[in-house]
């Protein structure tokens, strides 16, 4: 009770709006969870997912606004700066280019002395995210099995070969991958065979190119849209500056590869089926086959990528030093020929939780032993590029980062041809994406449920086809290491079309979300121990 007088004494020294306590009591925690209220939700999610934001596209005026309002909330709340310079914006540098249609995009190969020029979109594509520079490389093959490099499963793709000055060759995903019992974790795909990390794996090895074996180029469509959809931005094209996939990556088709096989009598379909079969890696040199990439831009233009982010100290002396980072990326598709994107699921909706979240805490005075980091990542929608650029550049030690909790598209009901499944039946529910290597997490937010009464669904445990483990900014903190969830409510005929608006939103269910979430930080932020990644 003194605290509490003590508090409100203080509140009057200070910023007004903020109650200086330092509360962990859990009664003082549940109160502060039905503080977070729906008409504060709706309001909020008017204003950032709402038309006048444009769709929030990276380099519009109206996304430079989204990045200043977020910042703004954070002020008020009196979060610390978390960024760049003892600011709330960590910047990073975004190149905006043109494909050069008249110097085209080239991928041809020469075998045992034959010749062969592949053709563009049909025997092979660039893969979509990669620098969007100029660039042509020839040189050797080096067949590389999946690209993978995983001792906590007794396997390695990259030993005994050399990948300098060559051409990495490899298959998609994982060994095994479908396989009930998997020594890959069974049916899961494991972050190792999303190409994002793999790529990684493959250039710090040495890499200068890379040839990734894919039967099928495009997304396959797993829902019937209610308005044309996008999936990739409008042109220019988009590029981290420096640094990630900057070098030449393309997607080609089996037949393709088999042609670079054929040197060495293999086909794909054979090496697959030897390596899944014995779980031993197969790496070998194409010393008789010659590749030759090239893709060609023009008109580059630099853009600035902005990370918003604050931080709210622990009050636990020891445990203060340790951090857990609550996240949703706030960009999105902005106009493409003509429809507005507005993208208030995605991912205004995440971007709402994040600073509701830290409103919670900070009214009701609660201050957990750990300190937590509240982030807004920028470029997603490009390619995970703002969380990529924190998870390089971190601006709290990675290392003292105990989870990510991480928010993309909690506002509607799942409506999915994959899970064969309707709105009506998820109008209560919310998918837990991620547990599998966080079972600690997972613990914790079943327990943190029982009063809210959500349905979690954690099916994208078992199986992930629709790949929401790779698809959001959580993905990074895995690569590395660090627990972490994805709190989404699942693909519906209106993601990524005209009508994903703040009016659809399934209001009563992404408020009770935001409780969830914010119960869940509280609870990873107080306990003794911090939660374990669990390969
Ligand atoms: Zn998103």
């Amino acid at each position: 009770m003194k605290r509490r007088v003590l508090s409100t004494f203080l509140m009057f020294l200070t910023a007004p709006m903020v109650v200086q306590g330092a509360s962990t009591s859990s009664e003082d925690i549940a109160a502060a969870a039905k503080a977070i209220q729906l008409e504060d939700v709706r309001a909020k999610m008017f204003f950032l997912g709402g038309e006048e934001m444009a769709g929030r596209l990276i380099g519009t005026p109206e996304h430079r606004v989204a990045a200043a309002y977020i910042q703004s909330e954070f002020m008020s709340l009196g979060l610390k700066p978390g960024g760049d310079d003892n600011t709330y914006l960590q910047g990073f540098d975004v190149v905006s280019a043109w494909p050069d249609e008249s110097k085209g995009t080239v991928l041809e190969a020469a075998v045992n002395g034959q010749r062969r020029a592949f053709q563009l979109g049909h025997d092979f594509n660039p893969w979509w995210v990669q620098a969007v520079k100029s660039e042509a490389f020839e040189g050797p093959v080096v067949f590389v099995g999946y690209g993978i490099k995983a001792p906590e499963y007794g396997y390695d793709d990259f030993a005994g070969v050399n990948l300098h000055g060559k051409i990495a060759l490899v298959l998609p995903r994982e060994p095994q991958a479908d396989h009930e019992n998997s020594k890959f974790r069974g049916r899961w795909d494991t972050y190792h065979s999303y190409d994002w990390f793999k790529i990684q794996q493959l250039q710090e090895a040495g890499a200068s190119a890379v040839l990734i074996v894919n039967p099928a180029f495009q997304f396959k469509e797993a829902r019937i849209p209610s308005a044309p959809p996008n999936y990739t931005l409008p042109e220019p094209k988009r590029g981290m500056a420096a640094g990630l996939w900057d070098f030449p990556i393309f997607m080609i088709t089996p037949d393709t590869a088999n042609f670079l096989l054929s040197a060495a009598q293999k086909t794909v379909q054979d090496l697959q089926a030897q390596i899944d079969g014995s779980f031993k890696p197969s790496s070998f040199d194409l010393p008789s086959v010659t590749v030759r990439l090239e893709k060609n831009f023009k008109a580059h233009e630099l853009i600035r990528g902005l990370n918003v982010i604050g931080i709210m100290e622990g009050s636990d002396p020891e445990l203060k030093k340790q951090y857990v980072v609550v996240s949703g990326h706030y960009d999105h598709m902005g106009r493409v020929s003509g429809r507005l994107y507005a993208g208030a699921d995605d991912n205004a909706s995440g971007v709402v939780a994040t600073i509701e979240t830290a409103q919670a805490f900070v009214r009701a005075g609660i201050k957990p032993k750990r300190s937590v980091v509240f982030a807004c990542w920028d470029a997603e929608e490009e390619g995970l590029y703002g969380s990529y650029y924190y998870t390089v550049h971190p601006t709290v030690p990675l290392a003292d980062t105990v989870a990510n909790i991480n928010m993309d598209m909690i506002g509607r009901d799942e409506e999915s041809l994959t899970w064969e499944n309707t709105a009506e039946q998820n109008r209560n529910m919310v998918n837990i994406v991620g547990t599998l290597y966080n079972p600690d997490i997972r613990r914790i937010i079943e327990q943190e449920n029982k009063p809210i009464g959500l349905k979690l669904d954690f099916k994208t445990d078992t199986r992930d086809p629709e790949q929401w483990f790779a698809r959001s900014d959580h993905f990074w903190f895995a690569t590395r290491g660090i627990p972490q969830v994805l709190f989404n409510t699942g693909s519906q005929p209106d993601y990524h079309t005209e009508n994903d608006t703040w009016n659809r939103i399934n209001y009563p269910k992404m408020t009770k979300i935001i409780q969830l979430i914010f119960l869940s930080t509280a609870q990873v932020a107080n306990e003794a121990k911090q939660p374990k990644f669990t390969r």
